[in-house]
């Protein structure tokens, strides 16, 4: 178990072999829902500890080769489980109170990591839909607290930097009061919108309109925002095609403890399907060149999405029953 390099590429593996021992479960079997030996009851919200890590408090020595270099896997992994109901699809099925307190615990979470000075990134994310192999169906999130800041990351702080430096501005904020063509949605503190550079079929950008460069630094009034901001723009992902999209969500933040006056936190959501509803697949282009393919404009798609969102604002028929109204 360690973090191997790419020397080319800057890139890193999470090298687990061990995630493989996963034990077989018989069918049906849920290890989030309320009840379990790791669950017990009487919960609103939980945050387990990743039984698999791929990184871990107590990492093996990193291997030693010539030309390589690998790094010790330290760190935390956890699965938030974000409802004791199993059967919600998904995240914007919560009310937004419900989803208040999974971002806050987010946030306690990330507060806990600032303290270990080896912990140098915080990143929080969420796989939805069976379509692109996420195997347990039950809501929830994944937080890896990381030794290393994740490449992607890195390649936008560079280049943010770089802006800061030759102009003095953070690009992030410009972007974000420039941009109203492809808007999506947007409350008192968040703007939410598919950026002219989409790689996805349906790619949403969500950033906070004040500077801020940790999901810390929040205030509260914008984290309740924020749960209103998720609920609605997922909504309109469930909805934009008539059938659930898959999607990837993903949070980019400064590094931990390092204040960026470049750098502005943001969600970044990748949603799966072509505007067909067929799933879109990262192949030889993609994977082998990082040059993606867009069947479709970021223009569309922005107009796509408003249109399901407004929908799902005036008949809120895809929150569940009994949830409250938007
Ligand atoms: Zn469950
Ligand atoms: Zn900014
Ligand atoms: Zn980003």
């Amino acid at each position: 178990m360690e973090i191997r390099r790419n020397p080319f590429t800057g890139e890193r593996v999470l090298v687990s072999p061990h995630r493989l021992s996963r034990p077989w479960q018989p069918e049906g079997f849920c290890p989030f829902c309320p009840g379990g030996p790791e669950t017990g009851q009487g919960w609103e919200l939980l945050l387990l500890p990743n039984r698999y890590p791929v990184v871990t408090r107590n990492p093996p020595t990193p291997t030693q080769e010539e030309l390589f270099q690998a790094e010790e896997a330290y760190g935390q992994a956890y699965v938030l489980v974000e409802t004791p109901q199993h059967d919600l699809d998904d995240l914007s099925d919560l009310p937004p109170s419900q989803i208040e307190k999974v971002l806050r615990l987010v946030m306690k979470a990330q507060k806990e990591a600032e303290e270990d000075p080896k912990a140098l990134y915080f990143l929080f994310f969420r796989n939805k839909g069976k379509e692109i192999g996420v195997s347990l169906t039950h809501p929830h999130s994944q937080i890896y607290i990381l030794p290393v800041v994740p490449p992607r990351v890195e390649t936008e702080l560079r280049a943010s930097e770089e802006w800061y430096r030759q102009r003095g501005t953070c690009l992030h904020c410009l972007i974000t009061t420039r941009e109203e063509k492809r808007i999506v949605y947007q409350n008192a503190s968040w703007k939410s919108f598919v950026p002219y550079y989409a790689r996805w079929p349906h790619e949403v950008h969500i950033y906070p309109k004040r500077h801020v460069s940790h999901f810390t630094a929040l205030r509260e009034d914008e984290v309740r925002d924020l749960a209103d901001m998720l609920r609605k723009t997922l909504c309109a992902f469930k909805t934009a095609l008539g059938k659930p999209m898959p999607y990837i969500m993903v949070l980019h933040q400064a590094p931990l403890r390092v204040e960026t006056p470049h750098y502005h936190l943001h969600f970044e959501i990748y949603g799966m399907y072509r505007p067909d509803g067929k799933l879109k697949y990262a192949a030889g282009a993609e994977l082998g060149a990082s040059l993606y393919t867009l069947d479709t404009t970021p223009e569309e798609t922005a107009e796509r999405l408003r249109k399901a969102l407004a929908n799902c604002v005036t008949n809120p028929r895809p929150f569940r029953a009994g949830m409250g109204k938007v």
